[in-house]
């Protein structure tokens, strides 16, 4: 078993879906001495109108580093197609392969129900991926097997809603009222997206719907801005709440 560090890694589905759902809790563990890692499953090749496939890519991959900067973190990019996050052999690779590079201690992914199947499938992919990545049998040439099973903790769903529109309770959250600014600063990075849509809406919704979403959490806590999470608590891993012993007060439960 090799020995717990502080490296945290957030490994989501697209380039943003971190600023969206946990940035404000990487920076708080930031300010604990916490090493920051953002991986996304795609460079988030279909996310323009206007631009090409391999353009885009470049962008995101540029907008993500610059995000992940805001935290002194690193950027990584599991290389996998919009539309086209499959749960198969070659992603499961690749991601555990990510997983033992980075070597983390708590990984944040996206929910297991959600509105997108990419991230639906995002999510099983690193859940698998956290379990297997000490398995010596599982193959990765090169990149040695990782004896630890990380923290895992999903973040929210899109309008915290499945898809038969039934609410996703969150298990427990994260108050990020002090930190707002600096979530808001890495959600801002994404100007490909937040110009996108506001040109599609007249309006700043991109910036607008995460603040929506962290007072809809916060205000469940009564507190002013929030993230809401559930730990991944099936068999073989850890099940204390290693976010209530690292960020204390600003673990909130109803
Ligand atoms: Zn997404």
């Amino acid at each position: 078993m090799e020995k717990m560090n502080k490296t945290v890694l957030a490994f989501l589905c697209h380039p943003d879906d971190a600023e969206f759902m946990c940035t404000g809790t990487l920076a708080l563990l930031k300010d604990k001495g916490w090493d920051i890692h953002i991986a996304t499953m795609t460079p988030g090749d279909c996310g323009s109108a206007t631009c090409g496939r391999e353009e885009i890519s470049k962008i995101r991959r540029k907008e993500s580093e610059n995000a992940t900067a805001v935290l002194g973190g690193t950027y990584h990019c599991n290389e996998l197609d919009d539309v086209f996050v499959m749960y198969d052999r070659p992603s499961l690779l690749r991601t555990i392969e990510m997983i033992r590079k980075v070597r983390p201690t708590i990984v944040f992914t996206s929910s297991p129900h959600d509105y997108f199947i990419d991230h639906e499938n995002t999510s099983h992919l690193v859940r698998t991926a956290c379990f297997t990545c000490g398995i010596p049998n599982v193959e990765t040439p090169g990149v040695k097997p990782y004896a630890f099973t990380p923290y895992l903790y999903y973040a929210d769903a899109m309008e915290c809603k499945d898809i038969f529109g039934d609410e996703i309770k969150a298990k427990f959250y994260v108050d990020i009222t002090s930190v707002a600014d600096i979530k808001e600063k890495m959600l801002c990075c994404h100007k490909s997206q937040r110009d996108w849509l506001m040109a599609h809406h007249g309006m700043d919704e991109y910036i607008d719907s995460m603040k929506r979403h962290g007072q809809r959490r916060g205000s469940e806590v009564k507190c002013e801005y929030a993230e809401g999470f559930r730990q991944h608590l099936g068999h073989g891993y850890p099940h204390d709440n290693i976010l209530k012993t690292e960020l204390e007060n600003f673990v909130k439960e109803k």
